[in-house]
């Protein structure tokens, strides 16, 4: 018997009615660019700066920065590269940013916490991306992690346009920067939704602790319902609403995300192609349909079956 194969799709993502959804994705390790290049990345939507750095035992010249972030620039040329800031402690420890003993360490100096606290370490590290984006013809933006206000958001998005960075936003992981989704709007280009984070912080889960792993489930109506209220701030405020956790590599909630108001995906590069596939088989309005369904359920069983139909 020949066995029947359908070509998985290539090229950009989009909706079944057209609606251009682009998939970018998640990197760390400069192993991760082919990756993400062979699986059609249509950019990337989160470089984990931190992975670089993670047995440094003191903080990376901005020479040193330059040539990491040069190298992802020049593999992406004419295309998004959305750089995080540094996003050091609780499970991504860096001896030169984390110091000292913390009993919570997810609810601790982590993030742009940490790095605002050393800010010349945040100093060198937009000093290194704008040089090197300046060299290359990708579209850099960077995005701080852990952002909590509309007030955080004021100070990164300051630092980094005071730098030469014109694109300048917020990762949406904390619930109350998805409570505060429009100011945060107001000022930042753009948000992505960190859904690992965003779902430890909403159902106070320690996403690290096995015991309570059944928890980080982002199909938990509770994470959807503030991922709608980051969707509808950019739906009023005409910015870009990404998704960069988890969540974004699950085919069925990518389209619930999209129904949300996500306007881009990024995930890891192995993820990309179902998602791809799931998408050209739902209409915008479809997708709308099917995230009204996922809110009024009551437990992440539920909306998965509301979504499934
Ligand atoms: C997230 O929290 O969803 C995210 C993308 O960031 P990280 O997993 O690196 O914390
Ligand atoms: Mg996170």
């Amino acid at each position: 018997l020949a066995a029947r194969r359908v070509a998985a799709p290539t090229g950009p993502g989009k909706l079944a009615d057209g609606t251009a959804i682009p998939l970018l994705a998640n990197i760390g390790r400069p192993s991760d660019i082919a990756d993400a290049l062979l699986c059609g990345a249509e950019g990337v939507g989160l470089f984990r700066t931190e992975f670089l750095f993670l047995g440094a035992e003191s903080a990376p010249t901005v020479a040193e920065q330059q040539e990491h972030y040069r190298t992802v620039f020049a593999a992406f040329g004419g295309k998004r590269v959305l750089v995080r800031t540094l996003d050091a402690g609780s499970d991504k420890p860096l001896a030169f940013l984390t110091t000292g003993h913390e009993d919570n360490p997810a609810l601790g100096m982590r993030g742009l916490r940490a790095t605002r606290a050393h800010e010349h370490i945040l100093r060198d590290q937009l000093t290194a991306i704008a040089a090197a984006a300046a060299e290359t013809d990708a579209e850099v933006g960077v995005m701080a992690p852990m952002v909590a206000d509309a007030a955080e958001t004021e100070y990164f998005v300051t630092l980094a346009r005071s730098h030469g960075i014109p694109v300048a936003g917020v990762m949406a992981e904390v619930p109350s920067c998805a409570l505060m989704a429009g100011q945060v709007l107001g000022i930042a280009d753009f948000v992505s939704i960190g859904t690992n984070d965003l779902t430890q912080y909403a159902l106070a889960a320690d996403r690290q602790l096995g015991t309570v792993a059944s928890y980080q489930d982002p199909w938990h109506p509770a994470v959807l319902r503030l991922i709608q209220l980051i969707g509808k701030a950019g739906t009023q405020s005409g910015r870009a609403v990404g998704v960069c956790g988890e969540a974004a590599a699950d085919p069925l909630l990518a389209v619930v995300l999209v129904g949300l108001g996500a306007t881009s995906l990024s995930m890891a590069p192995s993820a990309l192609a179902d998602v791809r596939t799931e998408l050209r088989q739902h209409t915008l309005e479809h997708a709308k349909a099917l995230a009204v369904r996922v809110l009024d359920a009551s437990t992440p069983a539920e909306a998965r079956a509301a979504a499934r139909g």
